[in-house]
């Protein structure tokens, strides 16, 4: 029994106090406009919120009322162009359903738990008094913030300031954090986001589980697009007949769980046929001989019993790779969190990688750069007294940012680590994986729980406070000042006042810090303030900014290597690591090995996920312009296994895993671009908050149905992908 009842909370339906129900606005609360074009317009600069990738754009309003956001044309980030969702931000402005006050836990005298709408005055002291009688008695390093998206760096600065060290988000254990750190393992640093990925330069780009187009990330897309137009070979890696896999001169639907294989295939026949990029390998590499003993029992042959990829397709597609070298892009992914050995996988691609020379040469892996941007001038932080490791304890030794799963672990019971949580735009139940137990658990432990959003995600429902933060059109944020091609400022600012009674997060944090004693971090009336600051010491200001939305700004270092150049890697030994010392050290493989993933028992299948490109996960579900396009989640399902179990297209069934977990309904699509062996879903559906009212109760939920979570013991991701189910026809 997992659950200490310590604090047991209910999860409350925000609709039941707001008393909301009925239909559902298709057009928010704004009045709808009559045709553009006669009113007073205005547009105002911004940078999209709707994703992390940051497209910068304008918002045009006409007389005050939203009209349209489009790309802004200096921004080369974007090349001026927006995705579907980008376009489609006025709806999350306009979401009749975001949230709107302050609201408050509290317990009637007949012991139901319901949320009373307060202010923020009210609000914010009963957090800032809980967060001190925690901090008297436990400390103030015994708060975590859980957070993910942009604007959460003003309750970073804000733990930060209070003397809290442990700052996690998901984005590491559940999406990036293993290819990050197999590259920095690698090379000694990672491929960053945005991705340094030289793409609209490549010769041949290998796409291994990565599906560019269904996940828009906008100057991916583009740069992909360029190649395409410049006829440069692409390879796609996918169990599934993915987007790019349609564009692709070679299709591998390799077995799920056999990537490391196939990886270790391919450098097997670049060094066995002497393809390999030696005079770059020699220059900037340590650790050959030891992987060319390595991958020598990994021939083709052997590889394509666990792979089911032939030996001569994996032969061809490594002299195909070779012939472009070093305009081969081996692409990193981003969502790498799969079979438990995935710090390893990565590590394997950026190997590959190094032997085709590409790191730091046109068409492969570019070298980024940003502005040099001076910080706001403030004190210096406290030393907190524990940061993020105390979750860890002795596990992960290369993990390098908070793992989530690992602070709800130390957040369960009385005598947890954790005594609090700030919860800042991550819907944690649909989110992290395998611990919805353990989350139950956490929240019952913990002695304040604060959520900030925008949305009445899942979440809320388990908080003690609520805070409703404006939407990315109505506050300012840090300047976008991304690693990438082009160093580039962007500027996100309000279009519109905040709607109903919500705040920028910014604000909450000031308000938050002074009730905590920390004027000295938050000496700004208004974080406008701190921009100009900013700009001013680059030769802009905001007045300019306000005006333009981007300033490019000129490269001081090369983007590639010059021939023959000296280059100092920030590894141990100051070179591309293909043996991994640091791994050895710690008892782990210094060279990536491959085991053989678990099989489904009969009757089941490979639960793989995906995106679609209408929504960015479950975020932008709900809002109502995505939601014309893309309502509901599908189930993948191959024509020989519905033939096997009576299955139409079109209609619905359910899923279950081993352990009985039933998903909600999901509609078939028959297809032969599966494997008979796998089903795939867009992840992001089958919300369960009836406040969300439009994407309420419509697709089915994959995380939801992954019990069977395999840890990666570097660094503690969670591998997802090992999970199986089987399918359960809907009876009416
Ligand atoms: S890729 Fe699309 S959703 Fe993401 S920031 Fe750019 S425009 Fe917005």
């Amino acid at each position: 029994m997992l659950s200490t009842g310590l604090n047991r909370r209910e999860f409350i339906k925000i609709s039941a106090l707001l008393g909301l129900g009925g239909s559902v606005p298709m057009l928010g609360g704004c009045t709808p406009r009559p045709l553009p074009g006669e009113g007073e317009v205005s547009r105002v600069p911004t940078f999209c919120d709707m994703c992390f990738w940051k497209c910068a754009g304008f918002a045009h309003t006409e007389d005050g009322q939203p009209w349209k956001i489009i790309g802004n044309d200096v921004d080369l980030h974007s090349e001026g162009r927006l995705c579907t969702r980008g376009t489609a931000g006025m709806g999350s402005y306009q979401d009749p359903d975001r949230l709107k006050r302050p609201l408050l836990r509290e317990t009637g005298a007949d012991g139901v738990q319901t949320f009373r709408e307060v202010s923020w005055d009210e609000a914010l002291n009963f957090i800032a008094d809980r967060l001190k009688s925690i901090a008297q008695r436990h400390g103030a390093d015994r708060t975590a913030l859980l957070n993910h998206g942009y604007g959460a760096a003003h309750f970073q600065h804000l733990m930060k300031a209070y003397g809290s060290g442990s700052i996690a988000e998901p984005a590491f254990a559940q999406c990036r954090g293993p290819r990050d750190v197999g590259f920095e393992l690698t090379f000694g640093e990672s491929v960053g986001s945005p991705e340094r990925t030289d793409m609209e330069h490549s010769r041949c780009i290998v796409l291994i589980g990565s599906h560019i187009g269904e996940n828009l990330h906008n100057g991916q897309v583009q740069t992909l697009a360029e190649a395409m137009r410049r006829d440069a070979t692409l390879i796609t890696v996918d169990p599934r007949f993915s987007v790019p896999a349609g564009k692709s001169k070679y299709w591998l639907p390799i077995k799920p769980g056999t990537d490391i294989a196939l990886l270790l295939a391919w450098m097997h026949v670049l060094i066995d046929e002497d393809l390999y990029d030696r005079d770059y390998i020699n220059r900037y590499a340590t650790g050959f001989e030891q992987l060319k003993q390595h991958v020598a029992r990994y021939s083709p042959e052997w590889v394509y019993l666990e792979t089911g990829i032939d030996p001569d397709t994996i032969r061809k597609t490594a002299r195909e790779m070779a012939a472009a070298a070093p305009a081969t892009l081996i692409h990193p992914g981003r969502h790498t969190a799969w079979y438990g050995d995935d710090t390893q996988r990565s590590r394997a691609i950026a190997m590959l990688n190094a032997l085709l020379g590409s790191w730091g040469r046109q068409g492969g892996l570019y070298m980024k750069e940003s502005v040099s941007l001076p910080k706001y001038p403030l004190p210096a932080y406290p030393a907190p007294k524990s940061d993020f490791r105390a979750a860890h304890g002795n596990r992960f030794p290369f993990a390098n940012a908070g793992v989530t799963n690992a602070i709800v672990e130390a957040s369960i019971g009385a005598d947890a680590h954790y005594k609090a949580w700030l919860v800042y735009g991550t819907n944690l139940p649909m989110t992290i994986p395998g611990i919805r137990p353990q989350l139950q658990a956490a929240i019952d432990s913990l002695e304040l729980v604060v959520v900030v959003d925008t949305m009445p995600s899942e979440i809320t429902g388990y908080a003690d406070v609520v805070l409703p933060e404006c939407t990315y059109l109505e506050r300012y944020d840090d300047l976008r000042n991304s690693g990438e091609r082009h160093p580039s400022l962007a500027l996100r600012m309000p279009v519109f006042e905040p709607s109903y009674d919500s705040k920028p997060g910014w604000w909450m944090a000031k308000q938050l810090g002074l009730r905590l004693g920390l004027e000295k971090y938050f000496p700004w009336e208004d974080y406008a303030e701190v921009i100009d600051w900013q700009l001013k010491q680059v030769g802009s200001s905001l007045d300019e900014m306000k005006k333009i939305g981007v300033k490019n700004f000129p490269r001081t270092r090369p983007k590639y290597f010059a021939p023959k150049q000296e280059v100092s890697f920030p590894t141990p030994s100051g070179k591309i690591e293909l043996y991994s010392q640091q791994l050895a050290d710690k008892g782990f493989d210094p060279i990536p090995e491959y085991t053989r993933p678990e099989q489904p028992p009969q009757g089941f299948y490979h639960l793989n996920y995906g995106r679609m490109p209408a929504h960015t996960f479950g975020k932008t579900t709900n809002n109502h312009l995505l939601f014309q396009l893309a309502p509901e989640n599908t189930l993948w399902v191959n024509p020989l296994v519905a033939s096997e179990r009576g299955l139409e297209n079109g209609e619905y069934v359910r899923l279950s895993n081993p352990e009985g977990i039933v998903s909600n309904k999901i509609r078939v699509r028959v297809t032969e671009r599966i494997r008979p062996d796998s089903v795939f879903m867009a992840h992001g559906f089958g919300h369960r908050s009836r406040r969300l009212r439009l994407t309420h109760d419509l697709g089915a939920d994959d995380s939801e149905l992954m019990t069977n979570v395999k840890i990666d013991p570097l660094m503690g991701g969670t591998g997802m992908r090992g999970n199986f189910v089987t399918i359960i026809k809907e009876t009416v």
